[in-house]
């Protein structure tokens, strides 16, 4: 894999594709910068190396084109303090101006371009646009896992624009990628998979792939209920894909006829509403009452759920077990995490990410506790379903 270690950018202006999609409150401040902070080392190799650096992103989803609200200018000051140096900013993404302030660009200085969905081209995967962008630099760095799974102009197209030696990964993305691979390709066993969230549909086919390779596959949250449903439990008000039935009893039996070793809830916290205030009891698959829904997973089923993820080596983990933004609901998740993390500590190889169980992991202080949490919602999701990421092998080849 060709990485930012592998090249010495002295004196080379790198147009380097991160992931700058921060949330902002109503004032325009960054509430959570950890995707910025994620792509400070690969920033700070090339301008330590002696090169300058050409910064692109998207924020957002603009619509319209340029739009106030989503445009990279809120990001300079922080993103200035963060490098510590002055950060210059250009009001669009290609045209004469940019490429007169990239041209001038000395060793050690940085330009952020605004957001590149201000132009439709990006999302297009336009060519004429993607070979204006690389037309600002020698040498094309891709450290956003994030898109990796969209062919755009600037996670895919650009990349066409340099010849092998000038285009490779960030060190996040370089990592993001080796961890899913080690956990795909190379899995220490046992191997267990943890498919939490709220929809069957989203995560059927990555269920289909992980039946190949896992030992054990545990199911929870919301997607449970169309499973007990399928089992023939009644289920109440709990989440269902009545359309979803028929193909949770072919995972089912897919899983047997693997040998793997399914797990389902045996108990629920149900709720008599979706709320954090609601009234709630344990029950098990058999008595879910009719007007209540399951929004955690039960106690017994967290005991052997964790007994499970404790006697394993490899784990992936993608999805909550409950409605964990509510603390009445959390308590499954929290514990998922807990069982994770003892693993971890015990030697077994722990990937988090895919959906919101990295939110859960981050909710409680529990990320450097796991081997990894990935910055990849669907990209990650993308990977384990088997699919190739456009943005991973335009650079591979
Ligand atoms: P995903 O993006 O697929 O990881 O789904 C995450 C969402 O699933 C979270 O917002 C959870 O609140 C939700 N969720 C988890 N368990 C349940 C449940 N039992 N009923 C309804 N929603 C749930």
């Amino acid at each position: 894999m060709k990485t930012v270690a592998d090249y010495n950018f002295q004196n080379q202006r790198a147009i380097v594709r991160v992931d700058f999609n921060v949330p902002l409150n109503a004032n325009f401040e960054i509430t959570d910068d950890s995707r910025m902070k994620a792509a400070l080392p690969t920033i700070n190799k090339i301008l330590n190396d002696g090169g300058s650096v050409v910064l692109m992103s998207h924020l957002g989803r603009p619509k319209d084109g340029p739009t106030d609200k989503y445009s990279l200018h809120h990001l300079v000051n922080h993103l200035s303090k963060l490098l510590n140096r002055e950060v210059k900013f250009v009001n669009d993404s290609v045209g004469d101006e940019v490429k007169n302030v990239a041209k001038n660009l000395k060793s050690g200085e940085v330009l952020l371009l605004e957001n590149l969905r201000f132009h439709k081209a990006e999302e297009k995967g336009d060519d004429v646009f993607a070979s204006q962008l690389a037309s600002l630099a020698d040498v094309y760095v891709n450290d956003a896992f994030g898109t990796a799974h969209r062919a755009h102009a600037s996670t895919t197209i650009i990349a066409n624009h340099f010849s092998t030696e000038k285009k490779m990964f960030g060190f996040l993305m370089a990592a993001e990628v080796a961890n899913a691979r080690k956990v795909m390709n190379n899995p220490t066993k046992p191997f267990t998979a943890i498919i939490g969230g709220a929809k069957v549909s989203d995560k059927i086919l990555i269920i289909e792939k992980l039946l190949n390779t896992v030992d054990t596959l545990i199911i929870g949250g919301g997607m449970t209920y169309t499973f007990l449903k399928a089992q023939g439990f009644s289920i109440g008000k709990s989440l269902c894909e009545e359309d979803k039935i028929d193909t949770a009893k072919q995972l089912i039996s897919m899983a047997k006829s693997k040998n793997v070793d399914l797990l389902l809830p045996m108990d629920s916290v149900v709720a008599d509403k979706f709320a954090a205030d609601a009234t709630t009891q344990i029950v098990s698959n058999e008595n879910i009452p009719n007007d209540w829904m399951g929004l955690d997973i039960g106690p017994k089923t967290i005991e052997i759920f964790a007994t499970k993820i404790k006697q394993s080596k490899t784990i992936l983990w993608n999805g909550p077990m409950g409605v964990f933004e509510m603390p009445a609901f959390e308590n499954g998740t929290k514990k998922t995490a807990e069982a994770i993390a003892d693993a971890t500590k015990n030697g077994a190889f722990s990937l988090i990410g895919g959906g919101d169980s990295a939110a859960a992991i981050h909710q409680f202080n529990m990320a450097s506790q796991v081997s990894y949490v990935s910055t990849g919602g669907g990209a990650l999701l993308e990977f384990f379903e088997g699919k190739v990421l456009p943005g991973v092998a335009a650079i591979e080849g």
